[in-house]
């Protein structure tokens, strides 16, 4: 069962094939045998995911199934779950059980997703190989000396690994899309302000964005439908009507129009990753897309740009961690001063402390113009080159990341290395575009991603530009041999 997609599986519950129940029994069984191998879950709810279970196919007897009625599905540890500890990764959060659950949860569980558990991620989503997590890295299926990515990275590894059929993720510079990319499997990161952010743990509020994460673009289209729409508690959140992204997978691509910007092919650029993405262009322009050749000016300086505005507002977010109201305390405060400062020094982790002391710079008194408002009217060059190109093309494309898995500790040492990791995925978030990661090859053994942006609100034709590479090639199919003699014996 675990080889199907999400919607296969839909089919196979529909047409009654197995029941929710055995279906949650079989994910749950493999997370508990496998999962010890790749640390993908921080929490597993297995007695919450019976009842959701349960109660799914009671639902559907009686003829009231949802359109995710059944489906297995596990959340970031980002996004608020009642009842369940909510740990953002970071030790600050540890003893943390949210009161209520966030929007995206809660649609999700409308529409009769069962909860499996909540995956591991950066803390505070800091990161890109998922090693700065509390509970310890996560391990990449398709080599477990390698990362998955990150920081939805216990979401990317657990769907590569298919201990989960999907989850959720979010993308602030690149969490949904790099470690998809690094772990063989399709996420999306919707328009800013398509996606309800209430009761997801805020890193940079203006470029957070939650998503899917599956294994195939059709299954990012069924999640999406249930994930979207407009939410009064998200003032951020967009009232626009949702489009039925299923609907319009199929369309020809008969005349599309596909930029290809030069930065996105750097002379620095592993040769293997520009020629397996132009190969990838060449199947699309086989189905009579057209390809266009395109700048995007600006687009180098998003790093730096985003390496001020991120710290600056994550800066600003995590003050309300401070120990007196919820999260970490430390032991025998001396007085209010010891607590605030002993709390938050032994609660946060080395990358989250980095960020709040470079944010707090740049937004200090005297250096505030020469960095943050620099920073913010280099966010605007960006969304015009890309404005100014989407006047010409329908959807622009490139590689995900400049580079496939790489092994788990290479990066540690220098921060400014591992921020290069989301060099091709940062400009989309700075201007609040929508963009899919999907698999487009191997290269020595390990998947590499590609990326296809769209312009705002346009999630339904990056969707379809997905499916129909999805429905001409198979990289998406390709799954890690990961856990396959362990599992053999009891798995159908
Ligand atoms: N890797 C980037 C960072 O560390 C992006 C993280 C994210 O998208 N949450 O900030």
């Amino acid at each position: 069962m675990h080889d199907k997609t999400l919607t296969e599986l839909q089919a196979g519950l529909a047409a009654g094939d197995f029941s929710a129940r055995e279906l949650t029994e079989h994910f749950l069984n493999r997370i508990q045998s496998l999962d010890g191998a790749l640390n993908s879950f921080i929490t597993l709810t297995p007695e919450q995911a019976l009842a959701q279970a349960d109660a799914a196919d009671q639902a559907r007897a009686a003829g009231q199934a949802g359109a995710l009625n059944g489906l297995p599905l596990a959340h970031k540890d980002i996004f608020c779950t009642r009842g369940v500890r909510t740990s953002c990764g970071s030790r600050m959060l540890d003893n943390f059980i949210s009161p209520y659950d966030a929007t995206v949860v809660e649609r999700l569980q409308a529409a009769g997703a069962v909860m499996l558990g909540k995956t591991n991620m950066d803390e505070f989503a800091m990161g890109s190989s998922n090693e700065t997590s509390w509970y310890g890295p996560v391990r990449n299926p398709w080599d477990t000396d390698r990362v998955p990515g990150g920081s939805s990275g216990g979401s990317a590894a657990a769907v590569a690994a298919r201990l989960v059929p999907a989850a959720t993720g979010t993308d602030t510079g690149g969490s949904i899309r790099q470690p998809a990319a690094l772990t063989g499997i399709t996420g999306l990161k919707p328009t800013y302000g398509r996606v309800s952010r209430w009761g997801m743990i805020a890193f940079a509020s203006s470029l957070d964005q939650a998503g899917p994460m599956a294994r195939s673009a059709a299954d990012c289209a069924l999640l999406l439908q249930a994930m979207s729409g407009h939410d009064p508690r998200d003032s951020t959140s967009v009232n626009q009507a949702v489009d039925n992204y299923s609907a319009t997978l199929d369309q020809p691509l008969k005349g599309l129009r596909i930029g290809v910007p030069e930065e996105f092919f750097p002379a620095t650029l592993d040769d293997r990753i520009a020629s397996t993405t132009r190969a990838a262009l060449a199947e699309l322009e086989k189905q009579g897309a057209i390809l266009v050749s395109m700048r995007l000016p600006s687009v180098d300086l998003s790093v730096p740009a985003y390496y001020v505005i991120a710290p600056a507002e994550a800066s600003s977010n995590l003050s309300r961690f401070d120990g007196v109201r919820y999260g970490y305390r430390c032991e025998d405060p001396a007085d209010l001063e010891d607590m605030y400062k002993r709390s938050r020094s032994e609660g946060f982790g080395a990358e989250v402390k980095r960020r709040i002391l470079v944010g707090t710079y740049a937004l200090s008194h005297g250096y505030y113009d020469a960095y943050y408002l620099r920073a913010q009217k280099v966010r605007r060059l960006i969304s015009n080159d890309f404005a100014a190109a989407f006047e010409n093309v329908d959807v622009i494309m490139g590689p995900t990341s400049p580079e496939q898995a790489f092994a788990l500790g290479a990066k540690n040492d220098d921060p400014v290395t591992m921020y290069m990791a989301d060099v091709f995925t940062i400009a989309v978030n700075l201007a609040g575009l929508p963009a899919l990661s999907m698999p487009a090859g191997m290269i020595d053994g390990l998947p590499m991603g590609i990326q296809v942006i769209g312009n705002y609100f346009r999630e339904a034709q990056i969707l379809n530009v997905a499916h129909r590479f999805q429905q001409a090639t198979d990289w998406h199919r390709q799954a890690p041999s990961f856990g396959e003699t362990a599992t053999a014996k009891g798995d159908a």
